[in-house]
Formats: C-alpha cells, sequence, structure tokens
C-alpha cells in the first residue's frame, strides 16, 4: 500500500486588526499583526492546517516566513510521507537554516492530518493529555493603564487568576505605583506576573527588581537583553523571585548555557522560537532533568498555531506554569476558527476533536484578514 503524502500547500500571508495597542519592552504593536497561514492537503484528501507568527524584534518576518515557505520548502513538502514528520523537519532544516516559524507551520499541518486520519488529537500523538486545561495567563501591557485595570475588574470575579504586567515601558516610579494597585484592588486573589521584555540594561537593574520583588511576582520575566546571561545569572543568586528566561532561551543550545552559568529558575517555551512541537518537547526534557518548569509564551498567535500550543501544552507535564494564549478572546477582532477554544474558569480548554482540534474557516480568513499575498494566487 503506498503511503499517504502531500498533495498541495496554499499559503496565506494576512494583516489582522487587533483590539488594543501593546507597550512591551522589546516592542510596541499597534493596529494590525501579520502572520502566515499553511493549508496542506494529503492524497487522502485531510487538510490539515498551520500558522507562523514571526515577530520581527523578536523572531523574524512575515514575509521571510513566506519566502522560506513557498520558494525553499514547497518543493520538499509536495509528496513528502504525510507521516513521516520527524523526518520532514530533518529535511526542511537541512535545506534551510533558522525559520523556525515556517517549519513548524508545516510540522502542525502534518500533525493535524496525521491526527484526524488517525481519530487521536495532536496531544494524544505527542504522548497524550496529562491535564485537560491550563490556566490562563493575560498581559497587561495597554499604554492606558486604567483600561486594563478595568479588565482585571472584569475578569478577576469571573475566575481569572494569571496576569504578567509588561514593565520597563514606563517610568520605574509609575510601573511600582500600578503593582501596588493591582496588588491593593486585587490581593492575593491574583497571581501576578512580570515581564521586562529584556528592557534594563544590566547596569542599575537589580535595585529596579528588589523594588519589584516588594508586590511578591510569582517570577520575573527577561529584565535583561537576551545575551546578558552573567546579569541574569546575578539575579537568579541575589533574589528570591525566580527569574524566568525568554528572548535568552531559543533552543536546547541556549537552555543548556543557561543552566550551566544558572542564568534562570524557569524558561518561556515558544512554538516561533522552538520552530517545532516535538523540538519544544526536547528543550522541555533539557528543563525537566535541570528542575526548570515552562511556562507557554507566545507571540502574536492566532486560533491556529495557539491549538498547536494548547495541544503541545496538554502533552508536556513540565510546562505547568499557565499559558498566556489570549490573543483570540481577548486582543485578535477576528480568527479564522469556526469555534474558538474555550476559556472557562480563568484556564484554557484543551480541546477534544481529532488534530488540532479546531476546523478553520476560509470563508473567515477571506471576509475579516487582509489577505496581502497568497500562493498559488
Ligand atoms: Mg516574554
Amino acid at each position: 500500500m503506498s503511503e499517504t503524502t502531500i498533495e498541495r500547500m496554499r499559503l496565506f500571508l494576512i494583516e489582522s486588526p487587533i483590539k488594543m495597542k501593546r507597550l512591551q519592552g522589546v516592542g510596541n504593536v499597534m493596529g494590525t499583526v501579520k502572520r502566515v497561514l499553511v493549508e496542506l492537503t494529503a492524497s487522502d484528501g485531510i487538510v490539515g492546517w498551520g500558522e507562523a507568527a514571526p515577530w520581527e524584534v523578536f523572531t523574524g518576518t512575515a514575509e521571510g516566513t513566506l519566502a522560506a515557505l513557498q520558494l525553499y520548502l514547497r518543493p520538499l513538502v509536495i509528496g513528502w510521507p504525510v507521516k513521516r514528520i520527524r523526518a520532514a523537519m530533518m529535511a526542511f532544516d537541512k535545506a534551510l537554516v533558522g525559520h523556525g516559524e515556517a517549519k513548524v507551520a508545516l510540522e502542525m499541518a502534518m500533525l493535524d492530518i496525521v491526527g484526524k486520519g488517525a481519530d487521536l488529537s495532536v496531544a494524544d500523538l505527542l504522548g497524550g493529555r496529562v491535564r485537560d486545561t491550563i490556566p490562563l495567563s493575560f498581559s497587561i501591557a495597554d499604554p492606558d493603564f486604567e483600561a486594563d485595570l478595568a479588565r482585571m475588574h472584569a475578569m478577576v470575579p469571573a475566575g481569572h487568576k494569571l496576569f504578567k504586567v509588561k514593565t520597563g515601558v514606563k517610568p520605574h516610579r509609575e510601573e511600582m505605583a500600578n503593582l501596588a494597585r493591582m496588588r491593593g484592588d486585587f490581593g492575593d486573589k491574583i497571581d501576578l506576573r512580570i515581564d521586562y521584555n529584556q528592557a534594563l540594561p544590566p547596569f542599575g537593574a537589580l535595585a529596579i527588581l528588589r523594588d519589584v520583588e516588594q508586590v511578591s511576582p510569582t517570577f520575573i520575566e527577561q529584565p535583561v537583553p537576551r545575551n546578558h546571561l552573567d546579569a541574569m545569572a546575578s539575579f537568579v543568586a541575589a533574589l528570591k523571585t525566580p527569574i524566568l528566561a525568554d528572548e535568552s532561551c531559543f533552543d536546547p543550545r541556549d537552555l543548556m548555557e543557561i543552566i550551566r552559568l544558572r542564568a534562570a529558575n524557569a524558561i518561556s517555551i515558544k512554538l516561533m522560537k522552538s520552530g517545532g512541537l516535538h523540538k519544544a518537547q526536547a528543550t522541555m526534557a533539557i528543563a525537566d532533568t535541570a528542575g526548570l518548569p515552562g511556562y507557554g509564551g507566545t507571540l502574536y498567535e492566532g486560533g491556529i498555531a495557539l491549538a498547536a500550543g494548547t495541544q503541545l501544552i496538554a502533552a508536556t507535564p513540565g510546562i505547568s506554569l499557565g499559558c498566556e494564549f489570549y490573543m483570540p478572546h481577548h486582543v485578535l477582532t477576528e480568527d479564522v476558527l469556526e469555534e474558538r477554544i474555550p476559556n472557562r474558569d480563568g484556564a484554557v480548554v484543551v480541546p477534544d476533536a481529532p488534530g488540532l482540534g479546531i476546523r478553520v474557516s476560509e470563508h473567515a480568513l477571506r471576509a475579516n484578514a487582509r489577505i496581502l499575498a497568497e500562493h498559488p494566487a
């Protein structure tokens, strides 16, 4: 019997409107975000979807991702046996350096197809689920803090607990006052996390972080630029609050160096950094061994990539610090899913359906997003 292969690949470079401005240490996002959607059709007719959501100040560009897929990966993808996912990822790595966002988009689409064909979820394919819900973190990043505080006053009574505050964007005294107000209004009902997105120079950072410790955050994420691992290690040694590495930790090699230098107590796992679901699990295996828990981070991903992230976390015990998959419910004005993945009691509910557990509507894609490029046109 011949193997099922990938017969067709369609690519969409899209631009989606967002509801609110986002100020973050590494860069600001306003108005729209760009993403690349991938649709693969297998020779048995099953369709799978993937999504690449690069961010130009963090990983790469959506336009570069589209070119990588269209010019360099398409010739490998067409005709590839759809179940041979690890071999495909090895072939992609051999053909093209970097471009992890393009590769993970293909991997999630292949897993979607294989899952649908076998009536298994992607979490089942990744080892089976160890959790059915994932605590959801909302990021406090609106330049209008009062608007964020009003959101919190609506979300906390609805059961939402995790909030990550993007700091290093406004004057330190103003940020301290905002943090104190959040603790004052909600006390222990919220689990506060802090994310500097590399905003602090190492010189003088420790004094600022000691101030921030006064509001008892669960962790402080990426206080200094990614290459300053010595400074990160000094914070790990000096502070009682755990330090989480995000921009400093893209892949297993970064993580090995972090562990060697004791430069973090936890890491952020993002599919757009790891460039693969299996690669993310491989990174977490190292983190597990070193005793570092993982947090489910994102860039500006839509429903397809977040479905893949949800399936990954469901099947990866070490990613135990929750996820920040709040974009579809709180920030994007549209999405391409027929139904969004439900949030309940401040948590993402892992879908039960096969594959990624979602249904994609091309109608919604064409009606709501701006399609900047499409291959084949
Ligand atoms: Mg971060």
